[in-house]
This record gives C-alpha cells, structure tokens and sequence, in this order.
C-alpha cells in the first residue's frame, strides 16, 4: 500500500511514540494499527479519507492500545508494593468497582462492576490497588469468567490470604445490540479461593455484604 504512513520527527513517548508524516504533517501514532484501522473502514463501505473519519484511525489505534494496556502490566508488581503488616482478621470488602472491558469474541465492551473481598493473614493491601489488579485484567481481550478468576487467583497469590472473593456482574455490548439483543440482561459470575471457598459461612457472610 502507497498511502502507509511515514515515520519522522518523533515528538512525544508514551508506549508508542507519536511523530508525523513528513507529507501531510499529520500526526501518526502507531503506524500498522492505523493502517488496519483504515482498511477496515474502507472494507465495511466508508471512505476514510472524509473529513469525519481522517483522524479516526489515529483515535482508534490509541484507544485499542488503553484498552489493552492490562497486558503490560503486572497484578503481582501492584500488589507486592503496597502490602502492609497488619494484624486484621476480618473480612475485607471492596465494592463496586467499575470496570470495562472487552469480550474476545466480538472485541465489543463489557462493563459493569466487580465485588472484591479477602481475609487478611497477617498483610492487608492497600485498597485502591484491587481497583487496580481488576483494571490489569480488565484491559484485555476477556470472557468474563476468565477476569473474575484471574482476579481472585492474582490476590490469592499474592495477598497470602485467608481466601479471595470476587464477584463481577455485567452487560455485554455483543448482547446487547446484536444477536440476542438482551438489553437488561447482567451476567454474573464468582470466584471463590481458600476460605470463602471452603466455608459456606464466610461465602454468605460476603454475599451479604455485596447486596446493595
Ligand atoms: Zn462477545
């Protein structure tokens, strides 16, 4: 293809480096990505050169590169440096965690929010990091399932807790607006390790505690 872009000129560094086309001046972030993105407009009938669509594949090739950011990043790293001697033992609930995603199937998003809760043994993690461990896995190609046992599995490893609860419930654009078109429908899904797995007291006693 004539038309790819020529790299120049870099002038900024994030986890692509943005420069411009030594032609049309115009910025260029990640090369191939927008390439794609072009051709993909093309293939479902538009013409990507108006003026609506000119800068969308720059737009889109920086969204996809956000949207999958999890993959750089390290659930183990987040939680090792914020972990805190503490002699706790009950339960911590975190809840409420809004999340977006995106299915693999389809690459549309789901979204919605995940209950996270662990019993201490001996450590507590600073709270804002499970926000941060589900938005590791989040920010990825997904099935739901897969997040919420990659996020219990990841603070079960790493925490060294009693046991890991994560509860997640979400609505899935795939289902939304295509096939089934289910607008309402919330899928829910859980993942219990250690206690919460093995003692059905501190199960409901979490299940309470998530019902809003
Ligand atoms: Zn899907």
């Amino acid at each position: 293809m004539s038309d790819k872009p020529k790299l120049s000129r870099v002038v900024a560094h994030s986890h692509y480096a943005t420069s411009f086309d030594p032609e049309t001046d115009e910025e260029v972030y990640d090369a191939s990505k927008e390439v794609l993105v072009r051709n993909m407009l093309s293939e479902i009938g538009e013409d990507p050169d108006r003026e609506g669509l000119r800068r969308t594949p720059l737009r889109v090739a920086k969204a996809m590169d956000f949207l999958t950011s999890g993959y750089a990043l390290s659930a183990e790293e987040i939680i090792k440096g914020a972990l805190f001697e503490e002699d706790v033992k009950d339960m911590v609930i975190v809840r409420d965690i809004e999340f977006y995603s995106m299915c693999e199937h389809h690459m549309l998003p789901f979204f919605g929010h995940a209950h996270v809760g662990y019993l201490p043994n001996g450590k507590v993690v600073g709270l804002s990091k499970i926000a941060r461990v589900v938005d590791v896995f989040a920010r990825r190609l997904q099935v739901q399932e897969r997040l919420t046992a990659q996020v219990a599995d990841a603070l079960m490893a790493h925490l060294g807790a009693h046991g890991v609860a994560v509860v997640i419930a979400a609505s899935h654009t795939c289902m939304m607006m295509r096939g089934v078109q289910k607008q309402r429908s919330t899928t829910v899904s859980s993942a219990m390790r250690g206690t919460f797995d093995e003692d059905l007291r501190t199960r409901s006693e979490f299940m309470s505690f998530i019902k809003t």
